[in-house]
């Protein structure tokens, strides 16, 4: 996969900051391309879906039990998202 500047978009996990109303999370270890000339980031799109789908149901508990940070990984083929 290469970029439009033409350099190489390598396979990333990054930190993507979710938010759904007031709720804000950040999620940790979302798959995502990063190009090794210019920096650019794509988020994997598929990553994106299952990720916001899993902040709007966390959004749905009360505020003290709702998570900060989460490690996207663990989530990833939990059934907690379908
Ligand atoms: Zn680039």
């Amino acid at each position: 996969m290469n970029c439009s500047c033409g350099g190489t978009m390598k396979d990333t996990k990054e930190i993507y900051p979710a938010k759904w109303g007031e709720y804000q999370v950040d999620i940790k270890g979302v798959k995502a391309y990063r190009c090794d000339a210019c920096g650019k980031l794509l988020y994997e799109p598929e990553e994106i879906n299952l990720l916001l789908n899993l902040t709007v149901l966390l959004s749905g508990l009360s505020k003290e039990k709702r998570p900060k940070v989460i490690d996207f990984e663990k989530f990833r083929s939990s059934q907690l998202i379908d």
